[in-house]
């Protein structure tokens, strides 16, 4: 079993300067152990080939002395061997050999060995010898390093070289090809072949900067992009530089590159997410605005029209509720597809009438769900339809889906520049109006922006329609708030509010819905309704035993129409109502509008038996000269005025009020009662009557009849009198 033996120190610890000699003979070891200690190495031995192979695996010395004559492995296949393997191939090896002999020196350098001694060595100098050679190799091996290290740094920075002679000849290592993403056979030999791999619109420039160079101006340093041969790119940047002879001449242009692929990607992504939309790889609203603004100068130099298309799924939300979170993703992708393919579709490029398209035309998606399509050269803005046609036609064909397909529909609105705007924000936000409307047609359509249709009178739009159907479909109530004798607490009439159970809404109050229906006209066939409905209710009450006034309001727009006193009549005949126990409450800017035919219809009425009240008096004309000439019954002092009573100024305008028109023989209503401070201060000051939330709430017909039998049996012997 061939051996190794250390001397000296431990196994472990790998010291700097450790020899290992090897000889068959144990007298020679002996020397060349004790020469070498005394020169101060560190001495290992073997006595054969195998045991230094295995030494040198194990110990790494930093030298090997070895002899070329042994049994087994001679010195030359040992000296081979060692060569290769990792760890061996660059120790220094000092052949020791008996034989002085050429061929055997010859043998010696050709296996391998870095020197070689004669023996019979002379043992005093083989310390100096052994030193000199790790001298040596330790440059040698600085040196490697430093090779090695610059092909490290080379092949991270993915960087290699070239060098361009003046003939157009080139020499690249074979490296270049690694960093260039080139096949080997694909390195080129001469300038054309280089020109020929960059790509087509940067060929111009690079030529020329290579060729200025090889003429001997500096040539700087730029990028460009590569085409590689499975399609993929790659981006190099190029260092470069003019190498001169003595005489100036030029030699060769030499130049670093340097594969840059990867930082283009990041700058490309970082553009890419500040441009464009995530999720459909779409511009996003930034590049939209920064194309239209471009778009824009170019229309207004040619006086084109441009139209902004939006357009969106009208099932969107459905997808995500029932098939989630994914569908909807790919939903939204397949989209922007399909948008942008209607845009490039050369069927509609052949058909210029029907929205031509030019290189402009952009789609963009502006977060969410919503796209928008700008078509730049508009020959008449009707055009614009035959494109958010195509894209509807589109979008209706059904997307993947699992496990079924998805069928959509999608709405466009249309805004066409300049017309209805010329700025990209109110363009989009207009577009997008007319796509509301779109969609609250049904959807699956497109609509062009128009100026009825800004979002105000869009809502209008919508309530207006609402409006018109709720009286058929019998969405509208009477509630009512009972009106109290100030001083015996009698509940003697009622107020009647109109409400709407708005089908989406919920429960309207009037200010919401009165303005409108006043301003549409259907405030005519309301009123009447309402007047219908209160004349019944009174009727019902009355025969219930319980014959309380109902008061009701009436608008501007009834108390001119016309027919209001036949109406009334009407009503109340229908009703059997006795007239006297229904009030109508008209405010004075009502009556102030035409004062004589209002003093006409009034005294019709009055004639006709019914009573009359001024509402919300104090805020407007409070002129009590008018109010005897209109021959009302009462009047209600505004709610506003009951604020912070009985310690508020109001205090004195309420005490005057009322006892004015008590001189006028009028009563006084006060409105708006919360406070039981106030409900005292009106009774001190005899106020007839008082409404408000202190005594009861409007409420809807059922409570109240409660209201009312609770307050007959209050009230039974009273009621049973009277
Ligand atoms: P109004 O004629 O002044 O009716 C009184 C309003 O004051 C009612 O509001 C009522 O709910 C509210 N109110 C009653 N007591 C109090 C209280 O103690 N505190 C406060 N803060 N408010 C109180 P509502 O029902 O919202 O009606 C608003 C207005 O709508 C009415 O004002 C009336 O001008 C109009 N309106 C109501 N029904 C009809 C109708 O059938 N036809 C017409 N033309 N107008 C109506
Ligand atoms: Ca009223
Ligand atoms: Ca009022």
């Amino acid at each position: 079993m061939p051996e190794a033996r250390l001397l000296g120190m431990g196994a472990d610890a790998a010291p700097p300067r450790r020899v290992l000699v090897v000889d068959d003979e144990p007298v020679m070891r002996l020397l060349a152990r004790e020469s070498l200690r005394k020169a101060g190495f560190d001495v290992a031995e073997a006595e054969d080939g195998e045991a230094a192979l295995a030494a040198c695996r194990e110990l790494q010395p930093r030298i090997v002395l070895l002899d070329v004559k042994m049994p087994g492995l001679d010195g030359f296949e040992t000296c081979r061997r060692l060569r290769r393997a990792e760890w061996g191939r660059h120790i220094p090896i000092l052949m020791m050999t008996g034989l002085d002999d050429l061929e055997s020196i010859r043998l010696a350098y050709k296996a391998g060995a870095t020197d070689f001694v004669n023996k019979p060595i002379n043992w005093l100098i083989l310390g100096q010898r052994v030193e000199y050679m790790l001298r040596a190799s330790s440059d040698a091996e600085e040196l490697r390093l430093s090779r090695a290290r610059l092909a490290d740094a080379q092949r991270i920075a993915r960087l290699a070289y070239w060098e361009l002679y003046p003939d157009g000849q080139m020499r690249c290592p074979a490296r270049l090809a690694g960093v260039l993403g080139l096949d080997d056979d694909q390195l080129p030999q001469t300038l054309d072949e280089l020109l020929e791999l960059i790509d087509f619109d940067q060929r111009p420039a690079v030529t020329r900067s290579l060729r200025a160079a090889l003429d001997g101006e500096d040539p700087g340093s730029f990028e460009y992009r590569l085409k590689l041969r499975e399609g993929g790119e790659r981006w190099v940047r190029q260092e470069s530089e003019v190498r001169r002879d003595d005489s100036g001449a030029v030699v060769c242009v030499t130049a670093a590159v340097q594969d840059v692929t990867q930082r283009k990607q990041a700058a490309e992504k970082i553009r890419m997410l500040s441009y464009f939309d995530e999720l459909t790889g779409l511009p996003n609203r930034r590049s939209f605005v920064e194309r239209f603004e471009q778009a824009r100068i170019s229309a207004r130099r040619y006086g084109r029209s441009m139209a902004l298309l939006s357009v969106d799924l009208d099932q969107l939300n459905r997808v995500n509720d029932t098939l989630g979170h994914t569908v909807r993703e790919s939903v939204l992708r397949a989209t922007a597809e399909r948008v942008l393919s209607t845009l490039r579709s050369s069927d509609v490029l052949s058909r210029p009438a029907a929205g031509a398209l030019s290189q402009l035309d952009f789609v963009a998606c502006l977060g969410g769900d919503e796209f928008v399509v700008l078509l730049t050269e508009l020959a008449r803005p009707q055009d614009a339809a035959a494109v958010a046609r195509r894209i509807g036609d589109c979008l209706a064909q059904p997307f993947e889906g699992e496990p079924d397909p998805v069928f959509l529909t999608a709405s466009t609105g249309i805004a066409v520049f300049p017309g209805d705007g010329e700025e990209v924000e109110d363009l989009i936000q207009r577009a997008s109006t007319a796509k509301h409307h779109a969609k609250a047609q049904g959807g699956n359509c497109y609509r062009y922006f128009d100026s009825s249709m800004n979002a105000a009178a869009f809502e209008r739009l919508q309530l207006e329609a609402a409006l018109r159907r709720a009286l058929e479909r019998g969405e509208f109530d009477l509630w009512f708030q009972p009106l109290l004798e100030t001083a015996s607490g009698k509940l003697v009439a009622a107020e009647a509010l109109v409400r709407w159970h708005h089908p989406e809404r919920g429960l309207l109050r009037p200010h919401r819905f009165i303005p409108l229906a006043e301003e549409v006209g259907l405030i005519l066939p309301l009123g009447e309704w309402v007047v219908r409905q209160a004349c019944a209710a009174a009727a019902g009450w009355a025969r219930a035993g319980l014959p309380l006034r109902v008061a009701v309001n009436l608008s501007a727009r009834q108390f001119e129409a016309g027919n209001l006193v036949a109406t009334v009549k009407q009503a109340l005949d229908d009703a059997g109502l006795e007239p006297g126990r229904l009030e109508l409450e008209l405010t004075e800017s009502l009556l102030m509008r035409d004062l004589d035919a209002a003093v006409g219809t009034l005294a019709r009425l009055r004639a006709a038996g019914m009573k009359l009240a001024i509402d919300d008096f104090g805020v407007g004309y409070s002129s009590l000269n008018y109010l005897t000439r209109f021959g009302v019954d009462r009047l209600k002092i505004d709610r506003s005025f009951m604020a912070g009573l009985p310690d508020s100024e109001n205090r004195g305008i309420v005490r005057a009020v009322i006892s004015m028109a008590r001189s006028l023989n009028l009563q006084v209503v006060g409105e708006g009662v919360e406070q039981p401070e106030q409900l005292a201060f009106l009774e001190r000051e005899g106020c007839d009557l008082v409404q408000g939330y202190l005594l009861g709430r409007p409420m809807p017909a059922d409570d109240f009849d409660a209201l009312l039998a609770e307050h007959r049996r209050r009230t039974a012997p009273t009621a049973a009198t009277g």
